[in-house]
C-alpha cells in the first residue's frame, strides 16, 4: 500500500483544481494555496478583461468528467469558464481545501529530514507562516507575473495625464471613453483589447507590434470550425515530431511535397479571407514552423477594423513618451491619452530556491521537465498546467492524473532519474535544433502535438484503452469523454 500524504497544490486555477481532486482521489490529504480571493486563475473574475472569451472551442476546454453546460456557446465567454470552473470546485468538495488569500513566498527542503518541503505562507494581512509538506504541486501557470515595462518619459507623460497600464488591469472599458488608446502588442490580449476599446468609444486606437503573426479564424474560410482542420491526429502527424523511427522519417520525407501544399493553401485561403494583404498584415514566417501556442485565434472584428482604419496598425515598438504621444522606434509619434502593454508574462517559479531554479531551467530559458510535468533534480515536486496546449484543461487533466502516480511509484512505466534525464536532453536536443518554435514559452508547450503528448501519458499510466475507432481517433478532434474512458483503463488504487 502507499502511504498518504500530505499535499501543497499552489494556485487554484484550472490546474489546481484538477489537481487537488484527483490526489484526494486517491486518498491524499490535500491542501490548496491560493494567493487570490476567488479560484479560477486566469478566468478569476477581477482579473478578467472586458469580452473576454476562450480560444478553444469548449469541448476542447473541459475537464474529462465534467462537459460544459449544454447552453454555452461555442467559445464561452470568461465569467461562463470562471462558472465552470466554480461548478466543477462545488462538484468535489473542493473550496474547504482552499486557503485563499494565502501566497506563497518562498520553499524550502524540509528541516526535519523527512522528504517534502517546507512551504513559506504570507497572508493577506501580511502575517507570515511556514507549512510542511510531504509532495508540492506547483499549478501557478505562465500567467502569474506580469512583465512590467517602461520607457523613458513615462513619469512626465502619467503627470500631464497620460496613463499606462498593463494588459490584465484593462478591466473597466468605460475608461477608453473618447480617449486616444495605443496597444502595444500584437497577442491575442491585445488585439481583443483594442476591438473592444473601438466598441467602447475610444477616440483613436492604434495598435503598435513588432512583428505579424498568422492567426487562426474562429471559422475557416468563413465556415468550418477550425477545430476540424487544425485540431486532428491526422493533421498532427504533418509535423515531423520527436523520436520518429526511420519508417516514419521516412514517410516524412515522401509526404512533403504534400504537406508543403496543403500549409500553402491554408497560407493562401487565411490571405484572402483576413485581407492580409490589403492590411500588410500577411506575416513573412510559413504557417508550419509558427504553429504552437502563441498562434492566437483572430478576435472578431480585427482584420475589418484594420481594413477599414479604426484601428491603426504600426510597425515598430516605443522609444519613449514625449509630451502626450508615444514616440516610436521609426520615429513616428502617436497621441495617447491612455497606453496599454500587452506584452506578457514572465515564466518562472520565483518562490523556488535559486539552486532549484538552476535545475529547472536552462541558460536559454528551456525547461528540464520531463513529460513537462516532474524534474528529477527537484524531488517531492511536480508541476501541472506547465504542458500548455490549445486544450489546456485537457493537458492538465491528464497531466494531474500522472502526477499523482508518479508521485505514489504507480505509473506502469515509472522512469528511473536516468531515463528522465535522457529523455529531457532528447527533447532539448529535439527542440532546439529539429523544431525552434518548440521552444516557445521555455518548451511548455505540447501543440501542435496534443495527440502525442497523451499518447505518452496514457502509456505511461498503463490505460488499456487509448484509442477510439480508427476514424474518430484519425479524423476529429480530441475526445475529453474518451480520455475520462482512457483514465478509467488505467490500473486503479488507493492510498491508506
Ligand atoms: C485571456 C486568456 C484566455 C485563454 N484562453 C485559453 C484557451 O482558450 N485555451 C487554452 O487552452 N488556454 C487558454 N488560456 C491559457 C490559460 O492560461 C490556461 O488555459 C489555464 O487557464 C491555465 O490555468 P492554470 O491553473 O495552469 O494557471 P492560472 O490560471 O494562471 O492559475 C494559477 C493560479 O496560481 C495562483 N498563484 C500564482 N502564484 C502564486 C503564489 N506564489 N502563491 C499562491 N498562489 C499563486 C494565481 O493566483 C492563480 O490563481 C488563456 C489564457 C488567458 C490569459
Amino acid at each position: 500500500m502507499t502511504t498518504k500524504k500530505k499535499v501543497a497544490v499552489i494556485g487554484a486555477g484550472v490546474s489546481g483544481l484538477v489537481t487537488a481532486k484527483t490526489f484526494k482521489e486517491k486518498g491524499h490529504d490535500v491542501t490548496i494555496i491560493e494567493r487570490s480571493h476567488d479560484l479560477g486563475g486566469v478566468w478569476e473574475l477581477s482579473r478578467s478583461y472586458p469580452d473576454v472569451q476562450t480560444q478553444s472551442p469548449k469541448d476542447l476546454y473541459r475537464y474529462t468528467d465534467k462537459p460544459m453546460p449544454d447552453d454555452y456557446p461555442e467559445w464561452p465567454k470568461g465569467p461562463q469558464v470562471h462558472a465552470y470552473l466554480d461548478s466543477y470546485a462545488a462538484d468535489y468538495n473542493l473550496r474547504d481545501h482552499i486557503r485563499f488569500n494565502t501566497s506563497v513566498s518562498e520553499m524550502t527542503r524540509r528541516a526535519d529530514g523527512q522528504k517534502g518541503w517546507t512551504l513559506h505562507l504570507v497572508d493577506q494581512a501580511g502575517k507570515e507562516s511556514t507549512e510542511d509538506f510531504d509532495f508540492v504541486s506547483v499549478c501557478t501557470g505562465q500567467f502569474s507575473e506580469k512583465n512590467i515595462l517602461t520607457h523613458p518619459g513615462q513619469e512626465a507623460f502619467e503627470a500631464q495625464g497620460g496613463q499606462v497600464m498593463h494588459s490584465s488591469e484593462y478591466t473597466d472599458p468605460s475608461i477608453v471613453e473618447g480617449k486616444n488608446v495605443t496597444v502595444l502588442g500584437f497577442s491575442k490580449s491585445a488585439t481583443d483589447i483594442a476591438v473592444n476599446a473601438v466598441k467602447s468609444g475610444a477616440k483613436s486606437v492604434t495598435i503598435v507590434y513588432l512583428q505579424s503573426v498568422w492567426r487562426v479564424p474562429y471559422f475557416i474560410g468563413g465556415l468550418i470550425n477550425f477545430k476540424r482542420i487544425l485540431y486532428i491526429r491526422k493533421q498532427e502527424q504533418m509535423f515531423p515530431s520527436w523520436g520518429l523511427n526511420p519508417m516514419q522519417k521516412f514517410a516524412h520525407v515522401i509526404g512533403k511535397p504534400f504537406v508543403w501544399a496543403n500549409w500553402r493553401a491554408l497560407e493562401a485561403l487565411l490571405t484572402m479571407q483576413l485581407k492580409l494583404k490589403k492590411t500588410g498584415l500577411r506575416p513573412e514566417i510559413k504557417i508550419e514552423d509558427e504553429i504552437n501556442c502563441s498562434v492566437p485565434i483572430v478576435t472578431p472584428g480585427l482584420f475589418e477594423m484594420i481594413a477599414d482604419g479604426r484601428i491603426n496598425c504600426i510597425k515598430g515598438t516605443f522609444k519613449e513618451y514625449e509630451g502626450d504621444s508615444v514616440v516610436l522606434t521609426g520615429g513616428e509619434k502617436v497621441k495617447t491619452d491612455l497606453a496599454i502593454l500587452a506584452v506578457g508574462w514572465k515564466l518562472g517559479v520565483p518562490y523556488l530556491p535559486q539552486e532549484y531554479q538552476d535545475k529547472l531551467v536552462e541558460e536559454d530559458g528551456q525547461y528540464r521537465l520531463y513529460r513537462i510535468i516532474a524534474n528529477p533534480d527537484l524531488p517531492d515536486m511536480g508541476f501541472v498546467g506547465f504542458n500548455s496546449s490549445f486544450c489546456t484543461v485537457l493537458c492538465a487533466d491528464l497531466a494531474a492524473n500522472w502526477l499523482v502516480r508518479y508521485a505514489d511509484g504507480k505509473l506502469a512505466k515509472q522512469p528511473t532519474e536516468q531515463q528522465m534525464n535522457d529523455n529531457i536532453e532528447q527533447m532539448l536536443h529535439w527542440k532546439r535544433h529539429e523544431k525552434p518554435s518548440a521552444k516557445v514559452y521555455g518548451g511548455l508547450c505540447v501543440a501542435p502535438y496534443h495527440f502525442k503528448h497523451f499518447d505518452e501519458l496514457l502509456d505511461d499510466m498503463g490505460a488499456k484503452i487509448r484509442r477510439r475507432n480508427p476514424l474518430a481517433e484519425n479524423f476529429t478532434p480530441p475526445d475529453a469523454d474518451a480520455y475520462r474512458r482512457f483514465l478509467d483503463s488505467t490500473p486503479d488504487y488507493r492510498v491508506n
